[in-house]
């Protein structure tokens, strides 16, 4: 008998009928001799449309009462399938996050989770039933409900697999797995039938939301191999795993990222320290900072221009305008019609040109780009944001047939 994880995100439970597609894939699963845990997301767009509500109320919400908001779209879902699954005959039991023993940091909205107790979870295997997990959710030291970040089932799900040392962790999704750029775009993406976690964790955190960044990593960590597959089409997946079969693809993926605000600080004095001081700020307040330019000093000054999340924009601003005297008093500004695409692949190691590939792409459709960065196995342009879907297609033209 093994031990199965399978997560469900948000469309594969959208309704009546897909809740009943899932418990059959779950009651198939748990027939064949198997122990289930399912973990699951908030029913379509319900995560926005809490998100919608909250700002009816206010435009600042605090953040505990937003996750205290939003983890109840989880668990509408975990009662609604036990219930599902109860209905066709299989002894199923919902837990909420706390209940599976999720204890997470204190940071609401992208809470870490800290510890996994697993005791409620494997006593509930132990009494044969299908243990129903809401995704997303935990506890912190204060008893308060914290959320994981959007997409953060995915996190959920590796967790338990890792913490339960299961035998295959299957996330379920509305497209056949990871493809070579977003399937709703990019029509000519072609599915991959196995990608690297490191791979898979720069495409994630660069875009492709088709996994949760944080769960990839997390699944690197405790070596715990993900299956990507469609919860409608019963066809295999992706395998997302520490080393793969050589493709023969230079490239693996292309993604784009619309969360991306550049933030600009002008007349930095151009002295040791200056850095360390803005960006201890953003540390300090879980902002996450991605790329960073530094323009030469020219009369002891220097401009500091770097990207941040979109959404930790005027969090970004408000700090540093409330300590722009630290580091010069100049000119703040933020600018947030802007994208990032990136190309990512483990091949471009050792084959050089993709750089010139990808910009001779972006070169042939007239787009300008702002900023450059790159890693071993990843290249990532700025661009402005309304030639971001061209872009993608136009790198996936060069690099994909
Ligand atoms: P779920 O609700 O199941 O967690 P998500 O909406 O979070 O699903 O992620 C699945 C979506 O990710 C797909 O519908 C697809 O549009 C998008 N996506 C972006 N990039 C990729 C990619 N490279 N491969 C597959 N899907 C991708
Ligand atoms: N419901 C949450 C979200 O929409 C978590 C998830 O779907 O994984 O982000
Ligand atoms: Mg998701």
């Amino acid at each position: 008998m093994a031990l199965i994880v399978q997560k469900f995100g948000g469309t594969s439970v959208k309704d009546r009928n897909r809740i009943f597609n899932v418990a059959r894939i779950v009651a198939n699963t748990r027939n064949a001799g198997n122990d289930v845990v399912v973990v699951v997301s908030a029913q379509g767009d319900t995560t926005d449309d809490l998100i919608a509500k909250a700002a009816e109320i206010t435009s600042d919400p605090s953040h505990r009462e937003m996750d205290m908001l939003l983890a109840a779209g989880e668990e509408i879902s975990i009662a609604l399938l036990a219930m599902a699954l109860q209905e066709i005959g299989v002894s199923a039991v919902s837990l909420t996050g706390w209940q599976a023993g999720f204890v997470t940091d204190r940071s609401y909205s992208k809470a870490r989770i800290k510890r996994l107790d697993t005791e409620r979870v494997e006593s509930e295997l132990a009494r044969n039933r299908v243990v129903v997990v809401a995704g997303f959710q935990g506890l912190n030291r204060s008893d308060d409900i914290t959320t994981l970040g959007r997409g953060g089932s995915d996190t959920s799900a590796v967790a338990l697999a890792a913490a339960l040392h299961a035998d295959r962790c299957q996330i379920y999704t509305d497209v056949e797995g990871v493809f070579t750029a977003d399937p709703r775009k990019i029509p000519k993406a072609t599915k991959l039938k196995e990608i690297t976690f490191d791979e898979m964790l720069e495409l994630a955190s660069l875009g492709a939301q088709v996994l949760n960044n944080r769960s990839v990593e997390l699944a690197k960590k405790y070596g715990v191999e993900l299956e990507v597959l469609s919860s409608i089409n019963p066809i295999p997946g992706t395998i997302v795993k520490e080393e793969t079969k050589v493709s023969g693809l230079l490239i693996t993926g292309v993604a784009k990222d619309d969360n991306v605000a550049v933030v600009s600080i002008k007349g930095v004095p151009d002295v040791p320290g200056m850095s360390f001081k803005v960006f201890s700020l953003l540390a300090q307040r879980n902002i996450n900072v991605d790329i960073i330019l530094q323009s030469s000093g020219t009369e002891g000054t220097k401009d500091l221009v770097f990207t941040v999340p979109l959404t930790d924009a005027e969090s970004t601003v408000s700090v540093l305008e409330d300590h722009k005297s630290r580091f010069g008093d100049g000119e703040i500004s933020v600018d947030k019609t802007c994208a990032k695409v990136s190309v990512v692949g483990a091949g471009m190691q050792s084959h050089p040109g993709v750089a010139s590939t990808m910009f001779e792409a972006l070169s042939g459709q007239n787009i300008n780009i702002r900023m450059i960065s790159t890693s071993e196995i990843k290249i990532s342009v700025i661009i402005d944001k309304n030639d971001a879907d061209r872009a993608v297609s136009a790198i996936h033209d060069a690099f994909i047939q």
